[in-house]
């Protein structure tokens, strides 16, 4: 039973959150990667429920804008304590419906992720700032809401990512809707569910749809800003769609990352770190690790540690609180995973561990694999496999590592790996890309922006670069 408290519902459990946002009927029944079983039914919005919602959110952004800043902050910071008390349903619901496990950094981890980001994005100071004041001459910026941001969002992280969306947005005095992706519409919809139980009604508003609802997103009249996360290829088809709207784009696209270990690095130190960069949620992470440069001299020592690194890592159905690594979340991710493995085996290349996916099991499962001995131009380096496989290049120079990094037309990140912070440093400025970590990969922080280079994307997203990315310049003269 839901209990009220402060008129704010706290769900004990998955399925009575459930039970609130599925439709009386009907609906597309959306079904659990791990097990193949009904996890429960997400309403088939239309064109017209957009048109609506757009509506909607376009009728209540004066009103929102004209809240003020701190209003705008305290309801934000409401809707995440409103999130920390649903907390152990949203996870549970996120990881049937998602995969992923609800420990390791995982389910629980990304609906603990979601309130962290609502709670920094409430916090920022973003003062008007003077840019000219010299006597003559006085002129400051500020930053006006656009007025309705559409987000549209991935399957991999469905609930953190649709909080990197909207908590700017809405701090900035612009209203949301939102299309999560048809892979993953429930793990929104609750989220929203329980946000929109503080929020004043017209605010937020998630539309259900296919494709078809995404592309009218981008193309409509009174969308003023889109803010997009998925693949490199719905991020183009996205900047084309926005041609005739002039809409502001931040777009957080593809990415395929590379690591670079220096001769310097100790394996076994860096073993587990390397492990997470590349098989956080499975490998379904933008910015993971996926494609690993190690010098010659220690390849073999880097390849064994990592090894018994990824061997001991359980993997499983996430419900079971053992397990720290789950299924892929669709077919069509598992069969992109295993084509490219295939194509790496049968070239030749070494399997360290995997590679080996079990046909007779009910789930998307596919065993952490890692690949040595494979060649530079091999389709599992070069292309994004968004799973639970690393290849492993061995260079005989760091000069080689930094072109073969550099090689991609994708740049969202990259790490090196030393006992030298210096040396690090100087190799993490010749990479291109929006973030370079040193001795770890992938780690986000909201406070720190984030954005891609190249077809990664453009825009950032996090910290006041992120609020500011959220609101139309204004400067005032005079
Ligand atoms: P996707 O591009 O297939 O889908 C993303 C969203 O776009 C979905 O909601 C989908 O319905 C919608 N969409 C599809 N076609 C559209 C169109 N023509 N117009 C408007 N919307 C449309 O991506 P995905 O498979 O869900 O996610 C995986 C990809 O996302 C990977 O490439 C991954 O690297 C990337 N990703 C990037 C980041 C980042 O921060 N850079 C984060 C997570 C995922």
């Amino acid at each position: 039973m839901s209990t009220e408290t402060n008129t704010v519902a706290t769900y004990a459990t998955a399925d009575e959150l459930l039970a609130a946002i599925q439709p009386a009927t009907g609906g597309r029944e959306i079904l659990d990667p791990a097990t193949g079983e009904l996890v429960g039914r997400a309403p088939e919005h239309e064109v017209a429920d957009l048109e609506a919602a757009i509506a909607a959110a376009h009728a209540a952004q004066p009103e929102w804008d004209a809240l003020g800043h701190d209003a705008r902050r305290a309801l934000m910071n409401q809707a995440a304590d409103a999130i920390e008390a649903n907390a152990e349903a949203l996870a549970h619901l996120l990881s049937r419906e998602q995969g992923k496990p609800l420990n390791g950094p995982n389910a629980r981890f990304e609906v603990g992720g979601a309130v962290a980001w609502l709670r920094a994005a409430a916090a920022f100071d973003l003062e008007a700032e003077v840019i000219v004041d010299d006597g003559t001459t006085y002129a400051e910026m500020h930053y006006r809401p656009f007025g309705v941001v559409g987000a549209i969002g991935p399957w991999n992280w469905p609930m953190m990512i649709s909080v990197w969306q909207l908590a700017p947005a809405l701090r900035m005095g612009n209203t949301v809707v939102m299309k999560p992706s048809e892979y993953t519409p429930l793990s929104v919809l609750a989220l929203v569910h329980v946000i929109n139980q503080v929020l004043p009604e017209g605010v937020l508003h998630v539309v259900a749809g296919g494709r078809d609802v995404g592309q009218l997103l981008s193309t409509h009249k009174d969308i003023d800003k889109v803010m997009f996360t998925g693949s490199t290829a719905t991020g183009k088809a996205i900047i084309r769609s926005s041609a005739d709207t002039v809409k502001r784009l931040t777009l957080e696209l593809g990415g395929n990352d590379a690591g670079i270990v220096l001769p310097d690095a100790d394996p076994k130190a860096i073993a587990e770190g390397l492990f997470w960069g590349a098989f956080i949620n499975t490998g379904q992470t933008c910015a993971a690790l996926k494609r690993l440069y190690v010098h010659a001299d220690i390849y073999e020592d880097v390849c064994q540690a990592l090894t018994e690194v990824a061997k001991n890592m359980p993997m499983g159905v996430g419900l079971d609180e053992a397990n720290v690594l789950g299924p892929l979340q669709n077919k069509a991710q598992y069969d992109i995973v295993d084509s490219l493995v295939r194509k790496a085996t049968e070239s030749g290349a070494r399997v360290l561990l995997g590679a080996d996916p079990q046909a007779e099991q009910p789930g998307y499962f596919y065993p952490s694999t890692l690949i040595a001995d494979i060649a530079t131009d091999n389709p599992l380096v070069v292309e994004e496999q968004f799973g639970p496989v690393l290849p492993i290049v061995k260079v005989d120079s760091i000069e080689q590592a930094v072109a073969l990094a550099n090689g991609l037309d994708v740049g969202l990140g990259a790490s090196v790996w030393s006992s030298d912070r210096d040396a690090a440093r100087a190799v993490a400025a010749r990479l291109q890309a929006g973030t370079v970590w040193i001795n770890s990969h992938g780690g986000v922080d909201p406070r720190i922006p984030f954005g891609g280079a190249k077809t990664s994307g453009y825009g950032v997203e996090f910290g006041v670069d992120g609020l500011k990315a959220l609101g139309q310049p204004q400067v005032i003269n005079g």
